[in-house]
């Protein structure tokens, strides 16, 4: 038997069986995919990375063993290309045959040659810059999809691209969304035999979530699968109309939400499709649904037939869920000896803190257990697979202010976990937050700005330095190593901030991840030991990746610091420091001497504000338009980030027609400003710039305090 081959990794097991001597890399190498059908992706050999999660069971472990925890520390730099694109980086590469296919922010594709780093074509879908606008998270993209001689791209403004993988044409286009909602494509598409699976995002923006399949050939769509109903007597599918008792109110009014936005698996022999179902549109069941209920099937893992979308089972994780408590996280397939028993089993870390164990075949729960402290439930009720809530936690119905944990960022969000068969660990990239729920008595719907029927200028940080490094010093992050079996935690690496990146485990023992401020870094498996770091000069985010060229085991990863969290958490963004965004894939090798250019020194403008004039009425409603309109990508409270303008430190901000101008005609609408005239009035941009003054006043006078 081989080293690697056991129970409980099926494919990549028989694969190694057929594929023993003299070693597994030497016959990974003799395995091209010119034409990329089932069998390829099935068999997953280890020289390629064919599909986003490299296998169809999203496991994120190579069995490629040339760089092991005895070299690791001779790993050096092979090559490495700046990116064109200065946001936020989430992408996996594919591998195929020798090259490798990148996506970057803004879904650009990008492809070079896999050992030098010669750029051999890149595409640019020129998705219009206002589409930034509805993006909740940055204008990521998390990786393409191969099938055939061709790639498949969901863009940011919700096209499905075919693209020829030789030449970088594009080969057909469909556009999946309607485009004059909250829509935008962020994940990597799945191909299943012939067919394209993509979903969407938007459900803080007032859309209704679905999954379609397209096929490969000439980009017709084949089947679409809504995850929450319709109106009733609008639902055909059985599925659709037994979720319709579980919603009350008029909720297909305000869209619903339940965008299927990342996680997605396969199992070829129960044919069945995973989808990972999203949070509620808006986040306030008040509003949403406003007498309760389960909301199916929202925060939800849904097994579908990839033939023909039909529905065979659900699991919901959060019911009822008010805290963006997506289970749209990463789903990992594997088979675990449970009880003495090979079970085959799906695991998903969602945003809600608990890890779950299910009977993929069956949707039934194994196991749960929280992998952080959680405040809105003591644990998952195992008789009937719900969790036991806290009812204080419920902010929505209690209208009571409530610091819950986690927050909507979860304690997981979309950064891939890796699981690695020889100790049985699955490795978590793990966010340790909370959040200030607070119902937003007078919400209503908007077609701009993010719809969640929370107040967040209520729940904004305050300019109090000790509350601040308070808070600070409660948000922090972790790579957890966990075993699924006895749902227990078996070693962590701690970081000061909670946003560290996705991982992948190898057959050398080692587990790869990058975090912030600036560095990627390989551990041990087994002990969590860190064994290799190097300064990547910017957080990375991404997933590390491998693969193999003549004889050479290469890593590489996506750098570029960005997502949701340095946009939305204005000072918290800034608890592992001030991390700068210098986007680039890298890629490493033992023995590789290519160095990184010397960074840049950064040039931050200083606070320098006009006086603050507003009334305290102004600077009050200022203040409530700033949090729902302009805080998720300029920062909470103002404070803003690496990515985008600090408005504190904007040269408009006493220039009251120029910021007019700016908040409502679009002038700037090509690079993500888009105007707000259709929602806001003359005098609320004013109050949100007498507001933006006001904070840059506080944050000088505590810079001058220091
Ligand atoms: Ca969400």
């Amino acid at each position: 038997m081989c080293k690697h081959s056991r129970v409980g990794w099926v494919v990549a097991a028989i694969l190694l069986l057929a594929a023993c001597s003299p070693r597994d890399t030497e016959t990974s190498r003799a395995v091209p995919v010119p034409n990329i059908d089932a069998e390829a992706l099935e068999a997953a050999d280890a020289a390629n990375w064919l599909t986003y999660g490299r296998t169809y069971d999203e496991q994120r472990f190579s069995p490629l063993d040339v760089i092991n925890t005895d070299n690791v520390k001779d790993l050096g730099l092979a090559w490495f290309a700046d990116l064109d694109t200065a946001r936020g980086q989430e992408a996996t590469p594919l591998v195929i045959d020798g090259r490798i296919y990148v996506t970057t922010a803004w879904s650009k594709v990008k492809a070079y040659d896999g050992a030098t780093g010669e750029l051999l074509w890149q595409f640019d879908p020129e998705v219009p810059g206002k589409t930034a606008a509805k993006a909740c998270c940055d204008v990521v993209n998390r990786g393409l999809a191969a099938w055939g001689t061709r790639l498949y791209l969901g863009t940011l403004d919700g096209r499905l691209i075919a693209i020829d993988r030789e030449t970088g044409e594009p080969v057909w286009s469909n556009v999946t969304v309607d485009q004059s909602k909250g829509y935008t494509i962020t994940g990597a598409p799945r191909v299943i035999d012939g067919r394209v699976i993509i979903g969407n995002g938007g459900a803080e923006f007032g859309v209704r979530g679905y999954v379609s399949a397209y096929d490969a050939e000439d980009g017709r769509m084949l089947w679409r699968f809504y995850t929450v109903p319709d109106a009733p007597g609008r639902n055909e599918a059985a599925y659709l109309r037994a979720a319709e008792s579980t919603w009350t109110g008029e909720w297909w009014r305000l869209g619903g939400g339940g965008t299927v936005w990342d996680a997605m698996a396969y199992d070829p022999e129960l044919d069945l499709l995973y989808i990972g179902v999203g949070n509620g549109s808006p986040w306030s069941q008040t509003y949403r649904s406003p007498d309760g209920g389960d909301n199916l099937y929202l925060a939800s893992i849904v097994a579908l037939r990839p033939a023909t979308g039909e529905y065979v089972w659900h699991y919901q994780t959060t019911p009822g869920d008010v805290w963006d408590y997506t289970a749209a996280q990463h789903i990992m397939l594997a088979d675990l000896v449970i009880d003495g028993e090979t079970r085959k089993v799906l695991m998903q870390a969602p945003k809600n803190g608990f890890f779950y164990v299910l009977d993929r075949a069956t949707g039934d729960l194994i196991s749960a257990n929280n992998f952080v402290p959680v405040s809105w439930a003591t644990g998952i009720d195992m008789e009937s697979g719900r969790p036991v809530e806290v009812p204080e936690a419920r902010w929505d119905k209690t209208g009571v202010p409530t610091l819950v944990t986690p927050g909507p960022g979860g304690a997981h969000n979309w950064q891939p976990m890796a699981f690695d068969p020889d100790s049985g660990l699955v490795f978590i990239p793990v966010l340790l937050t909370a959040f200030p729920y607070i119902l937003d008595a007078n919400w209503e719907s908007k077609s701009q700005g993010f719809n969640t029927g929370a107040d967040f200028a209520a729940g904004a940080m305050p300019a109090n330095p000790q509350i601040r490094s308070e808070i600070m010093a409660a948000t922090t992050g972790a790579l957890v190593a966990w075993d699924p079996v006895d749902q227990q935690e078996r070693w962590r690496a701690a970081f000061k901030g909670p946003w560290n990146g996705g991982v992948l485990a190898t057959g050398g023992g080692l587990v790869f991840q990058g975090h912030a401020p600036e560095a990627f870094a390989a551990y041990d498996a087994k002990t969590g030991v860190e064994l290799w770091s190097t300064n990547a000069q910017t957080g990375v985010i991404a997933a590390p990746m491998t693969y193999f060229i003549d004889g050479e085991q290469y890593v590489a990863v996506l750098a570029g610091w960005g997502g949701i969290y340095p946009l939305a958490t204005g000072v918290l963004a800034e608890v592992a420091g001030p991390v700068r965004n210098v986007s680039r894939l890298l890629v490493f090798k033992l023995g590789g001497g290519a160095e990184l250019p010397p960074p840049q020194p950064e040039v931050i403008a200083p606070l320098n504000p006009p006086p603050v004039t507003g009334s305290e009425e102004q600077l009050a409603e200022g203040a409530r338009h700033y949090g729902r309109f302009c805080g998720v990508c300029h920062g909470d409270a103002a404070y803003g980030g690496s990515l985008l303008p600090d408005l504190r430190r904007s040269s408009m901000l006493g220039v009251a027609d120029a910021w007019r101008s700016i908040t409502l005609e679009g002038p700037l609408e090509d690079r993500g400003m888009v105007g707000f005239a259709e929602t806001l009035t003359a005098d609320q941009v004013e109050s949100i710039r007498l507001y933006v003054i006001k904070r840059a006043n506080e944050d000088k006078a505590l810079e001058d305090e220091e």
